[in-house]
């Protein structure tokens, strides 16, 4: 009976002990919006291509250094670290956010719409910030100010982790997270958790998701080659087909995704790209096919390139043709550490609410965030971005909209994170 009341009145003075600040954070963070909102317009309007984030860079270190953090820059070619220590000794926690935009045209009516145009792959093209990075550096940016204000309930230490290029990069360049890492960010810094956020275009402002577990899939690439015989199109009979055998193969790869997994191991095989043939009335002899494979699980990569090789030698034998592999892993599942997740829900729903607060499911694109997330415990978190009663595009589209109001929730949310874990909740 005494254990149970002593429990109760723990639980009390630490619940109170958490609520104690919502106020003070909520002033806080009203307080910082403004100017916040101004640094998102800034970032919106002039976006940057992977590993060309000088402008957006320089601006994120100056905005750390006018608060007083301490900051290495060129980290990664491009990026900004920061590191803030409490008032008091404790754990370290690191914080993410990327920081570059893809080469899409804006198609938004936004005031602070970006018109900016960069060469990509040897084309003009748009520039725009069409997966919300410019909304997770803000948030972060947001929640430097605040907890600098709030030094005082920190126990322990802040990395803030402005990311560079964490959009695809030419195969087999290093960079984004992966080059961070490689420099030794951890091996410095040894984390003991990290938090990351994506925009999500599905939930409206106010709304955070989570799924427990992996948040994305790994991302692998291929490319292979039909190698067949050339002829007249009048006379197959002269030929091996490649575009016949390729039809096959695309056909046959979808089986490892029905026939070969379990029906709930969520994946994606998708063959984005057949090129052959030069004209109507010539059977080309090689035709050159690539794609994505997606997983949740990384135990099936083994399995998937296995398939891979079965299906092209055995379907370009039956047709005498031979063909060319090459199969890329790239970034790994992220993947959540569930008990840190248990941990800091209450949190996540006493400040966005509880209502607005839901279990979704993970994301088959990735994210190199996952390389963060392999080197220590992990929560990354959905953020809705479309504004209740508007409509926007998906990410990586001309007409995604993430409004500016996610930004609070988003400052809010993850100030209030790492002040409870600092504290030990
Ligand atoms: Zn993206
Ligand atoms: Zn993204």
């Amino acid at each position: 009976m005494k254990f149970i009341f002593i429990t109760i009145q723990l639980l009390i003075f630490v619940t109170a002990g958490a609520q104690k600040y919502d106020a003070e954070l909520s002033a806080i963070v009203k307080g910082t919006i403004p100017g916040i909102i101004e640094i998102r317009h800034k970032i919106h309007q002039h976006p940057e291509l992977s590993n060309c984030e000088f402008k957006t860079s320089g601006l994120v270190a100056d905005y750390l250094q006018s608060l007083g953090i301490e900051i290495t820059t060129g980290v990664a070619r491009t990026g900004v670290v920061g590191i803030m220590k409490g008032t008091k000794p404790g754990k370290t926690i690191a914080l993410r956010a990327d920081m570059d935009a893809l080469p899409v045209t804006e198609q938004t009516n936004y005031s602070f719409k970006s018109t900016d145009t960069a060469v990509y792959n040897g084309k003009n093209t748009g520039v725009m910030h069409a997966c919300g990075h410019d909304i997770h550096t803000s948030v972060m940016l947001g929640v430097a100010k605040v907890l600098t204000s709030m030094k005082d309930k920190i126990s322990g230490t802040v990395l803030f982790i402005f990311q560079p290029a964490e959009e695809n990069l030419p195969a087999g360049e290093e960079a984004g997270a992966k080059l961070m890492l490689k420099e030794g960010l951890f091996d410095k810094f040894h984390p003991d958790a990290i938090f990351g956020i994506h925009s999500n275009p599905a939930l409206q402002v106010g709304q955070i998701g989570y799924s427990l577990g992996a948040a994305n899939a790994s991302s692998s690439t291929f490319t292979f080659t039909i190698i067949g015989k050339s002829a007249h199109a009048a006379s197959p009979e002269l030929s091996v087909d490649p575009v016949v055998v390729s039809a096959q193969v695309v056909l046959a790869l979808q089986t490892i995704r029905s026939r070969n997994f379990e029906p709930f191991e969520p994946s994606v095989i998708t063959v984005a790209q057949i090129h052959g043939g030069i004209r109507d009335n010539i059977i080309p002899s090689e035709v050159v096919l690539s794609g994505t494979v997606r997983l949740l699980n990384p135990r099936l990569q083994d399995e998937v390139q296995k398939r891979f090789r079965e299906i092209l030698e055995g379907t370009t034998r039956a047709a005498g043709g031979s063909y060319r592999f090459d199969y890329r892993r790239g970034a790994p599942v992220n993947m959540n550490d569930s008990a840190l997740q248990l941990k800091m829900l209450p949190t996540m729903e006493r400040i966005a609410g509880k209502r607005n607060v839901q279990a979704i499911h993970p994301w088959m694109a990735a994210d190199d965030y996952a390389y963060f997330a392999e080197r220590c415990p992990s929560f990354f978190f959905s953020l809705g971005t479309t504004r209740p009663g508007t409509i926007s595009g998906g990410l990586h589209t001309g007409t995604f909209m993430g409004d500016d109001d996610s930004i609070e929730v988003g400052i809010k949310t993850v100030s209030a994170l790492v002040i409870d874990f600092l504290s030990g909740l």
